[in-house]
């Protein structure tokens, strides 16, 4: 691993047909190992779904909505849940973080096997007061690219690619972890799509382009030319949750009170641990004395 920093640069052709974005999220997903414990396995399921998370939220979310990705495929790894928003935030909880499947004769990991195929892919899209926006596709293969390429194309109507990786190094450290994501504009031709999808066929997948060395920005013109790649925006992303101890003590507030008082009377505290960055939150008594007044002030509004 190096020094530079993950981020996110968006792109589109210069003929105005195609979008393309792509992520540099070796820092994401190496903190993601790092607050979780994550097994090989698991780190690189849910490395994918982390990038996918991120590129998805970047193209169909802005401003203040944010984006809730949840991946069952019923596989060893149980429930990933994905939090994303439109500035390159990201944080992502798993369910059995030990998970472990048999390596191939290379080494390598099969993610569909980690994740499973038997589940769906839901997206809850939230713009702040309005009712939260769901959707479910089924998986396609667990693999994470593919599933969120379904997704884009059954759910949002958009013709899309997307691929993602993460690529470890013998001590289970994060080597690299990236993605790019491809989108066909309202005024894209036949033909152009379809010498698009055979380049796309053609060219180096995203593992290998990583591995060269190539940035963000060096995928983006290989996907749609260097003289037709206009760059839009490069913007940092980073592994951010967004708890905190109040907001922990809001979600004690909303708990049956004689349970505030147990915790007050036979526990003499209480602790918190969030799910999705593993941050400790610690709750004495005179605090939660301070909670289950404001539990009491709730129940009577
Ligand atoms: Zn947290």
């Amino acid at each position: 691993m190096t020094n530079k920093h993950d981020h996110l640069v968006k792109s589109i052709s210069n003929d105005g047909m195609f979008r393309a974005y792509s992520i540099d999220a070796t820092n994401i997903v190496s903190e993601a190992k790092r607050r979780h414990h994550t097994s090989d396995a698991v780190t690189e399921a849910l490395g994918r779904s982390l990038i996918g998370g991120v590129l998805l939220s970047s193209s169909v979310i802005k401003g203040r909505e944010t984006m809730t990705i949840k991946i069952d495929g019923r596989g060893p790894v149980g429930l990933i849940i994905i939090d994303a928003d439109a500035n390159g935030n990201v944080k992502g909880y798993i369910q059995h973080p030990k998970a472990k499947v048999t390596s191939d004769s290379n080494g390598n990991i099969d993610v569909g096997k980690v994740v499973g195929k038997n589940g769906y892919m839901q997206v809850i899209k939230s713009q702040g007061g309005d009712e939260p926006y769901t959707s479910n596709v089924e998986l396609v293969s667990g693999q994470i690219g593919d599933d969120f390429t379904y997704y884009l194309a059954q759910s949002e109507q958009i013709p899309s690619a997307i691929d993602v990786s993460v690529k470890l190094n013998q001590d289970g450290s994060v080597e690299y972890a990236g993605g790019y994501l491809v989108q066909k504009m309202p005024g894209a031709s036949g033909d152009a799509i379809e010498k698009l999808e055979n380049h796309l066929k053609m060219m180096p997948g995203i593992s290998k382009l990583m591995s060269n060395n190539q940035t963000p920005a060096d995928i983006l013109k290989q996907i749609l030319g260097s003289k037709n790649t206009k760059i839009l925006s490069k913007t940092p992303t980073q592994f951010k949750c967004n708890c905190s101890k109040k907001r922990f003590a809001n979600d004690i507030a909303g708990l049956n009170p004689n349970d505030i008082k147990q915790m007050i009377n036979e526990d003499h505290g209480a602790d918190v641990t969030c799910n999705f960055c593993g941050n400790h939150y610690h709750y004495s008594e005179d605090e939660l004395k301070a909670i289950l007044i404001l539990a009491d002030s709730k129940k009577h509004k």
